[in-house]
Parts: C-alpha cells; structure tokens; sequence
C-alpha cells in the first residue's frame, strides 16, 4: 500500500510520500536510544511541563489538525475537531497524574519482615523505546493515547502510522518537537507494512503497540513474540448493544445511530449488533431505522454532515460484500444497504447508513466485524438469550446495556464477555478508564493507571539491611 493522502471523499490522491530507506529508519532508532537514555533521567514535573505545553499547542491547532484528518480519512470535520480536543485533555490529565500513578508501592511491613527483608518497594521504570503501529480511523486518538502515557513515564515513542494518514503521522511528530521534546523522543518513521518487523527486531526497539486488525496484530504479535518483547493489542471489536424491558427505548434507539455511526461507523467500539427483547423489539426497530435512515451522508468536511465516506475503497468493498452475503443467506434490509444516488457523492467511498435484520449464525456479518455504517438487529426471546448472543463472537471488546433492572445489570457484568459494559449509554474511552478487549479484541490496556504501567519494567527493590 502507498503511503499516500487520498481524499475518500473524491477518490483523489492529494500527495505521495516516499517511504524512509533503511539508513534513514536506522538513524531514527539511534535518535531513539540516545534520546532515551537521557529522557528516562528527567523528573515527571519536566515532562508534565512539555506535556501541557504539546497540549496548549494542540489546542491552538485545532481546526487545522481536524481538516487534514478529514482530509485524509473521511471522518466529518466536527467530530474531527472533537477528537482534537480529547487528545488535549488526555494529555493534561497524565502530565497531571503520571507521577502519582507510578509512585513506588510498599508492601504491608509484615510481608516484608516475612520475607526476610528490611524494607522492600515495588518501582516502575521506564522500558526505552517503543513501536506503536496504528491504526487510521482515530488517527490522533489511538497516536496520543498511547504517547501521553508512554513519554510520561520515560519511554521515547517510534510511530509507523497507518500508510492512508501520513499527514497526520507527521503533524503529530510536529506537535511534540515544537512543544520541546527533545529530538528523538517522538519520532514518525514513514514506512509501509512490510518495514515493520526489521523494526521490531531492532534490540533497541524494546516492546510493541498495535492497534489494528486482527491480520496486523497477529504478524506483529508473532514477531515479537518470537523476540520475547512485550506487546499490547488493540484490535477489532464487534460490540452488542443489548435492549431489555425495562430500558427507555427511545433514548435508547437514539444513542444506537451514535453508537453506530459515530466516525462514520468505523470504530472498534461501535455498537454493532443491536440485541433486542421481543417486548420492545418493534418499538426499538421502528425508532432506530427511521434515525438512521434520516442521516445526512455527505461531504465530511461540510458543516452538518453526519456521516461522511468509508475511509477507503476496499472498505467499502468489505462492508458491501458483507451486506451482500447476509442478503443472500436471508437478512432483510430495513434501510440503505447500497451506495447513495446522489450524483453529487459519486466519486467518494460512500455507503449509506443500514440496518438489517433477519441475521443468523451462517452469515458472515454474525461474526465478522462491519467496519461502516451497517448495524445488526437481533430479537431475543430473554436476557439468557440476549447474553448468548452477546457473547457469540469471536471478539469482546467492550458491550452496552439498556436496563434499569439491577438484577439485569448484575447479570451483565457477570457474563458478558467483553472488556467493558456501559449502562444507559454508548461506550467511549476516557482517560481515567482502562481501555482493551478480551478473546479475539486483543490484550493488554490503554488509558489509567493500568495503560501507563503497561510499558514499565516493575522493579522490586528488597533490602536485607
Ligand atoms: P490494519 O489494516 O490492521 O492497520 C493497522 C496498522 O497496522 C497500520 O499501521 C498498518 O499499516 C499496520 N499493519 C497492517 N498489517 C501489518 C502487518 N502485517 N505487519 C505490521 N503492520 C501491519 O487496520 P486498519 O484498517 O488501519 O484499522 C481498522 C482495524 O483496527 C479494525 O479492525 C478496528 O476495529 C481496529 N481498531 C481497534 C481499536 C482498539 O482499540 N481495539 C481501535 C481502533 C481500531 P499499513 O497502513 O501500512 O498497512
């Protein structure tokens, strides 16, 4: 794949990027080691300093980050600006709490004295410098949220983008130079796919982030795995979104079509399949077609559009023979299921917002991901059967549940196999939560406490005298 700027809006190829040659990737790892062996020696208020100065520069940015983000992956230009502005807030919220977060840990005197020891603590150091390969569809968000944490407990971070955002790739190295990182410290190295195991291999590249397809995270788990480094996944998600008795259905059929297609429906958290008791089956499926179908699908970097291209053309081209599959074994389509009419769109990777129902275990779409506007709705005869269904997948990434029932509520939290369950609304990552999957989603955590310990080396420092 070219490491290119293509507008999906237009199919237009805007810019191409030479991919780095070896000696240029090699002289960006040695920047990355000599700038962690200086780095790992700055105290958290320096950091934090850099850290609020790269946000307040974010801040300031803004509009011009979110356009080229639209520019280069569709996604429509307000929730662009929005993805901005969380990224600013996250990196304040860890320059404000690395340093608490990764304070040394005592264990209770009596477990000391136990062991044999004086005194004993647990200290969380830096590792050096990581890969983070990601992903386009968050193409600030997925970057920062694993930066803001990594740069603030003292590791140096090496980014290989997605090849469809090399602008973004790039401003984000901007970002952190400009707010006076020093060299090395954030580096984007432009490479294609097949660039990234040599990288991995590199003894001073240390651990791995992937956020991505399950493909990716796989190649890139096996080689890292076959060089014992450390890695954390991030990758598909195909979440239920389950509908019981005593839910408001009509909020919640409104918070479906968000959940559903927010970043133009291509997010691993999406909401995906709607699980819906047989008592407000219709109500839900009436209110919920009739919101997606009313959608405005256009330009994304037109004020008031909600949902704009598929980021690529493949893209559409998956979720098209996804759709045609279901529609073969049986689905019914209750709106869209095809590409606009308007000429107007014509040359842009559009697919229109569609529901279907109707959908069995033998259709792909049970079990693959629908990276797009296309949601699943499901009837249910009751909750053991909603959770059955719910956990009928390959991946468990986070899981939404519309209840008022705390009996329900218990059970969900039981038995839903997923890294999340979020009541009464749709789920979204925040700062303050940890953020990952079980099964086929992946492993590891992003975002709190226990994203930014992910790339520590947990010392245990014991004394016998
Ligand atoms: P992708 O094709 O897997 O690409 C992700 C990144 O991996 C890109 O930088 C890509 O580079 C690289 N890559 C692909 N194949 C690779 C390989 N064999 N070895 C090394 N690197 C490789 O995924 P995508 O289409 O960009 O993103 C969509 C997927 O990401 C969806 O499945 C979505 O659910 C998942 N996702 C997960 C999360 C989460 O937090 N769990 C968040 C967002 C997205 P190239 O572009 O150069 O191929």
């Amino acid at each position: 794949m070219a490491i290119a700027t293509v507008n999906p809006a237009d199919g237009r190829t805007v810019e191409v990027f030479d991919p780095l040659d070896e000696a240029a990737v090699e002289r960006r790892l040695a920047r990355a080691q000599s700038a962690f062996e200086s780095w790992r020696l700055t105290t958290f208020a320096h950091r934090a300093e850099l850290m609020h100065r790269a946000a307040e520069l974010l801040d300031q940015a803004n509009d011009k980050v979110a356009r080229t983000m639209t520019l280069e992956m569709g996604k429509p230009l307000a929730q662009a600006r929005a993805e901005a502005a969380k990224c600013a807030k996250a990196m304040r919220w860890y320059a404000d709490r690395a340093e608490a977060l990764l304070a040394d840990e005592h264990p209770a005197a009596e477990d000391v004295q136990d062991s044999g020891g004086v005194s004993a603590f647990v200290r969380y150091r830096p590792l050096g410098p990581v890969l983070a390969v990601m992903p386009w569809n968050f193409p600030f968000w997925q970057v920062v949220r694993f930066a803001a944490p990594a740069l603030m407990a003292g590791n140096v971070g090496l980014l290989k983008h997605a090849s469809n955002v090399p602008r973004t790739a790039l401003a984000l190295e901007e970002l952190f130079a400009r707010a006076g990182f020093p060299q090395g410290c954030f580096q984007t190295l432009l490479i294609g796919s097949s660039a990234v195991e040599a990288v991995i291999r590199d003894e001073r590249v240390v651990a791995v982030t992937l956020t991505g397809s399950e493909g990716a995270g796989r190649s890139v788990a096996a080689v890292a795995g076959d060089e014992i480094k450390k890695t954390v996944l991030e990758l598909g998600g195909s979440d239920p979104f389950l509908v019981l008795p005593s839910a408001d259905v009509a909020a919640a059929a409104e918070r479906a079509v968000t959940a559903r297609v927010q970043n133009n429906g291509q997010s691993c958290i999406a909401a995906k399949r709607f699980i819906v008791h047989t008592d407000v089956y219709e109500e839900f499926l009436s209110a919920f077609t009739e919101r997606m179908r009313a959608l405005t699908v256009g330009d994304p970097a037109a004020e008031g559009t909600e949902v704009g291209p598929v980021a690529t053309e493949q893209g559409r081209t998956d979720l098209e023979e996804l759709v045609a599959d279901a529609v073969g074994h049986g689905a019914s389509v209750e709106c869209g299921g095809g590409r606009p009419d308007d000429p107007a769109l014509g040359r842009g990777w559009y697919y229109l917002p569609t529901v279907l129902t109707g959908v069995t275990p033998r259709m792909r779409i049970h079990r693959e991901e629908a990276f797009g506007p296309v949601a699943t709705v499901y009837r249910v005869a009751d909750l053991d059967e909603a959770i059955a269904v719910a956990n009928d997948s390959p991946f468990g990434l986070s899981s939404n549940v519309w209840t008022t029932d705390d009996a329900d509520r218990e059970r969900c939290v039981r038995d839903l196999r997923a890294g999340g369950v979020f009541f009464n609304g749709m789920t979204a990552s925040h700062p303050a939560f940890p953020f990952g999957g079980v099964k086929r989603s992946g492993y590891g955590r992003e975002l709190s406490g226990h994203g930014i310990r992910e790339f520590c080396n947990v010392t245990t420092v014991w004394s016998a005298s």
